[in-house]
């Protein structure tokens, strides 16, 4: 047993991805496994998802994570969403990972490396329609691509692009605007060097609430682990895969007026039994969560109280006699009882989106899967 566990529920990554599916029938699915599979450990997830068939495509942001799939027995084609820097294209093509190209420069130095490892190598072109983070410009893609074309060791696989603000009705119109340029880019790509196997643009807000037509590959990332991107967004019918739980670790009453914790932030208001949960922000249980989080146990909602330490943190369970005993789980993360906490709620307490929440959560703490 340790102090704490991640769980995840592979099957709801499975529904999640149905649902991605059902909203955009007829087009491959990319599951982003990049940072460890959005927290939730990359090589299981991704066995997972080739066994039953739920994705045909990985995305990932690093050469390591193709290396990691590679030496976990994942035979699923991979994508690298940024580009590679020039040392790096060996390795890449050895993990057969799909290049992303955006100039000129990238597209020689992936040449180079193909025909040095004496392969024909896929690409996909990465065009800039507005996120401004890297690929090409849309008036200059049709030149890039009959450079691909015609570089003897590279194969144009797909051509693809990203939306910024696909998440949010204020982002309609700009995202439209987006799509309706890629498209037309796609057109003249298509009109200089021929049909083009993968056409994509939907990350998870596409993919729920945009049209995709004209694409034949979706990349729902935060959706198909079962988050909304906060807690404003208006996504419905996900699954969240993963809990996170721990067990009560000490209990011990503390008088009326003692405080609680590092900094003694927290005084208890009354004689009350505090209970010690071993997780801290050394587990990624972030200590923005001081004074201002909960967790779940005997089926009730505590209070944190005072700081989160970096392996243990506090958690108020009021004046009566406890009806939890060390040992009885506590869950920081989902369901007890009537009670639930969200990757939403966690998300808004540290200020920031969901994606960020499981990111963080330290190598440590063992991933579990149901
Ligand atoms: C991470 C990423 C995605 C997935 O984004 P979500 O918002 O999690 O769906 C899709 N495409 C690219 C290029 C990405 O980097």
């Amino acid at each position: 047993m340790c102090s704490s566990q991640f769980n995840v529920d592979l099957a709801a990554i499975d529904a999640n991805l149905a649902l991605a599916s059902e909203r955009n029938p007829g087009r491959a699915v990319l599951l982003p496994v990049k940072a460890n599979a959005y927290g939730h450990g990359i090589v299981p997830v991704a066995r997972h998802v080739e066994s039953v068939g739920s994705a045909q495509w990985l995305g990932v942001a690093e050469v390591s994570e193709a290396e990691q799939l590679r030496e976990g027995g994942v035979e699923l084609p991979a994508l690298k969403f940024s580009p590679c820097f020039p040392e790096e294209l060996g390795r890449a093509i050895a993990a057969r990972l799909t290049i992303s190209v955006g100039d000129v420069a990238g597209v020689e130095a992936a040449q180079e490396a193909a025909e040095h490892a004496g392969v024909r190598h896929p690409v996909h072109l990465k065009v800039d329609t507005g996120m401004r983070r890297v690929g090409v410009q849309p008036g200059e893609a049709v030149a890039l691509a009959t450079r691909i074309k015609n570089s003897p060791n590279l194969v144009l696989e797909g051509v693809f692009t990203h939306l910024p603000i696909s998440d949010c009705p204020e982002g309609e119109e700009f995202t439209r605007a987006q799509l309706a340029r890629f498209l037309a880019v796609v057109d003249e790509i298509r009109g200089a060097v021929g049909e083009i196997p993968y056409v994509h643009a939907g990350n998870s807000g596409a993919v729920l609430g945009h049209d995709l037509t004209g694409t034949n590959l979706i990349r729902p990332g935060i959706i198909a682990y079962g988050y909304r991107a906060d807690s404003t967004t208006t996504w419905e019918g996900l699954s969240p895969a993963a809990t996170w739980t721990s067990r009560v670790s000490f209990l011990k009453r503390v008088p009326e007026g003692e405080t609680v914790g590092y900094g003694r932030t927290w005084t208890a208001p009354c004689d009350t039994w505090i209970a010690t949960v071993p997780v801290g922000y050394g587990d990624g249980y972030s200590r923005l969560f001081s004074n201002r989080g909960r967790m779940l146990v005997g089926g009730r909602s505590c209070p944190i109280a005072g700081r989160v330490c970096m392996d243990q943190t506090m958690i108020d369970l009021g004046p009566g006699e406890p009806q939890v005993a060390v040992g009885d789980e506590v869950v920081l993360l989902g369901r007890q009882g009537d009670e639930q906490i969200t990757m939403e709620e966690l998300a808004d307490l540290m200020g920031t989106i969901t994606y960020e929440v499981p990111c963080l959560i330290a190598p440590r703490v063992p991933r579990l899967y149901v």
